[in-house]
């Protein structure tokens, strides 16, 4: 079994990158073949440019998913640090995305990395589909990270909204958007501010949950049966509505 952790922070010793180490050691000592995309040591670059791809099909206006969706017909069509990154994805039957959260979402240098590594074409769209029917369906992903903000902030009455409406982009707009199994986040909250005992639980936690992995159900989202293409992608009439409040462990 092969899992791919992408690693977003810039400095080795953070909580995160202790996090990272410790995913790589329990899987690895669990069977797993573990590879790690550490995006600021590899300094994986953002942004979408034109070389990503060898052969544009429309050199003059630049139209990002119509190039991706171009290049996945072509044998190497890719610029080749796209194509590694594919390379692991498609290895790998569980992905991890570590990160801090920064501004209720993920970092820049992962937000580009999803960008440019799920390409229409490749990973979803057209006749690769999307949702339910998403090229990564049958693999499992999750998030693990850490905020600032202690847990309180993420519940219901915290200063910063429950913490599944602040995932609910990456969770349902990235992960389940391709076809993963989305299984609970695992949230470190405040590890600069805690001490020494409660982020050596943090990261034993991090190893129980891992370890519990092929027992730690999905989270449910509506399959893309449920919904009626010709009415706008709406609920076929019957079908009950699930709030947003699926909730993660940590
Ligand atoms: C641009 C930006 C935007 C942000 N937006 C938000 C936001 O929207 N919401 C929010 O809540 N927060 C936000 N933050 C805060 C951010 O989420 C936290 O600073 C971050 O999550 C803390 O994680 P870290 O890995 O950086 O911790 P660090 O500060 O690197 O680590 C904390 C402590 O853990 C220690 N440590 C490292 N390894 C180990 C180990 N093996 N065992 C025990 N201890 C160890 C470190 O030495 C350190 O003392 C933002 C920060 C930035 C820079």
């Amino acid at each position: 079994m092969h899992a791919l952790i992408v690693y977003a922070h810039p400095e080795p010793r953070s909580f995160n990158g202790a996090m990272k180490d410790r995913a790589v050691a329990t899987l690895e000592s669990m069977g797993w073949v573990v590879e790690v995309s550490d995006l600021h040591a590899m300094s994986f670059d953002p942004l979408p440019r034109r070389t990503d791809f060898a052969d544009p099909e429309n050199a003059d206006f630049f139209k990002y998913q119509a190039e991706q969706a171009h290049a996945a017909t072509l044998e190497n069509g890719f610029a080749p640090d796209i194509r590694a990154e594919l390379d692991k994805l498609l290895r790998a039957e569980l992905l991890i995305l570590q990160f801090p959260l920064w501004w209720f979402s993920v970092p820049a240098i992962l937000k580009g990395w999803v960008d440019r590594v799920f390409a229409m074409g490749v990973i979803y769209g057209g006749d690769v589909g999307f949702y339910s029917r998403g090229r990564l369906r049958g693999r499992r992903a999750m998030l693990a990270f850490t905020t600032g903000g202690p847990p309180e902030m993420y519940g219901t009455t915290g200063l910063n909204g429950r913490v599944d409406v602040v995932l609910w982009p990456l969770q349902n707009g990235v992960l389940n958007f391709v076809g993963y199994d989305v299984l609970p986040h695992f949230h470190a909250p405040g590890p600069a501010r805690a001490d020494d005992a409660t982020r050596a639980a943090m990261l034993d936690a991090w190893g129980h949950r891992l370890r519990e992995i092929d027992r730690t159900p999905k989270l449910e989202f509506h399959p893309l049966d449920d919904f009626d293409a010709e009415a706008g992608w709406t609920l076929k009439p019957g079908i009950k509505g699930r709030t947003v409040g699926q909730t993660g462990t940590g």
